[in-house]
């Protein structure tokens, strides 16, 4: 049965795990750890909310040894998700949701997942939180970047301090960032790949740096320093349509350096596949209300998948299971500051 453990002492051992991998020699639920420092209201965190992605785990290891025997500059509040899968080593067990849909403004059935999320957002909302950041990494090639749920200023700063790139979305619903939006200034930092030094320094930086803020002070906020992008779609393989990097019999083939193309803006006609069967083989976008809008921006073109307008994508992945159990992208369009902003 799945319960929030809920803890108000760092536990022995949990800085000496060699890996997230380990965890459940610490924890067997998963456990929200609260613990004091000299600002009370807390610097909410959470990590392994997809068990594969450690960056966040080992970011949190490093930030608690740094202060191990000293005063936590503000309160923390961490959440360990994923425990049951963390040993595997995978984003998720087979039969299990995914522990980033399952948040308070979910579309996904009640269920245990569901209960825990609002147990967690109940116990943390209790203490005020100052701000929520959830560690992610991804699998193809892409920059580190912030995502956020809302273009208030306080929303912006905390994205600037982590990176100039900032991604706004408003679905998939059921994300912590938007659970936590509803509370405080929350964002999800995507660090690149799993388990890189780059990127955990880069987390644990940005960790501590939020955790000495005495306020999110947006007058030190400079639109200018940022790109917004917006997500726009969500793109997927019809499940009857087979695909491949390397079989040229699938009916698509895609492009073997594929992810090589996350973040740049690209222009009309930019070649995403080959294809072989011109009946089965497509793709499909999704707009923010889950209607497919494919051929908004995909067409056809002499036995090839190409784009129809500019667009800028995201998280493109080589991992045929991420693609088949989450998506193969998201497509996003750069918003217009002078609109935007004040
Ligand atoms: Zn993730």
């Amino acid at each position: 049965m799945l319960k929030l453990n809920i803890i108000n002492e760092l536990p022995d051992g949990l800085l000496e795990l060699a890996s997230s991998k380990e965890i459940q020699q610490i924890f067997d639920q998963p456990t929200l750890l609260n613990l004091q420092g000299k600002q009370q209201k807390p610097l909410f965190i959470s990590v392994l909310l997809h068990a594969n992605e450690d960056t966040g785990f080992l970011a949190v290891q490093k930030l608690l040894k740094k202060y191990q025997g000293k005063e936590l500059p503000r309160s923390l509040s961490i959440f360990f998700g994923n425990i049951a899968a963390s040993k595997e080593g995978v984003r998720r067990l087979h039969g299990q949701p995914d522990y980033n849909r399952v948040w308070p403004g979910t579309e996904h059935p009640e269920c245990d997942e569901t209960h825990l999320m609002q147990d967690v957002v109940n116990e943390v909302a209790k203490q005020k939180p100052f701000a929520s950041v959830d560690v992610h990494n991804n699998t193809g090639k892409n920059p580190h970047y912030g995502c956020i749920n809302s273009l208030e200023d306080e929303f912006l700063y905390l994205a600037a301090l982590f990176s100039r790139i900032v991604v706004f979305f408003e679905t998939p619903k059921g994300v912590q960032s938007m659970a936590m939006s509803k509370l405080c200034p929350a964002i999800t930092l995507e660090c690149g790949l799993p388990h890189l030094p780059h990127g955990i320094e880069h987390a644990t930086d940005f960790l501590d740096t939020v955790l000495h803020l005495e306020d999110l002070n947006t007058t030190h906020l400079n639109k200018n320093d940022i790109d917004v992008f917006q997500t726009v779609a969500r793109v997927t393989v019809p499940k009857s349509c087979t695909f491949s990097f390397t079989e040229e019999s699938a009916d698509i083939l895609f492009d073997s350096k594929l992810d090589s193309l996350n973040f740049s803006e690209l222009k009309e006609e930019t070649v995403f596949g080959q294809i072989q069967n011109a009946d089965k083989a497509c793709l499909e976008a999704w707009d923010d209300h889950e209607q497919v809008v494919s051929n908004n921006y995909f067409t056809n073109k002499n036995n090839q998948i190409v784009l129809s307008k500019p667009m800028m994508p995201a998280m493109l992945t080589l991992d045929e299971n991420i693609i088949r159990q989450d998506c193969l992208c998201y497509l996003m369009e750069r918003m217009d500051m002078t609109q935007q902003f004040k």
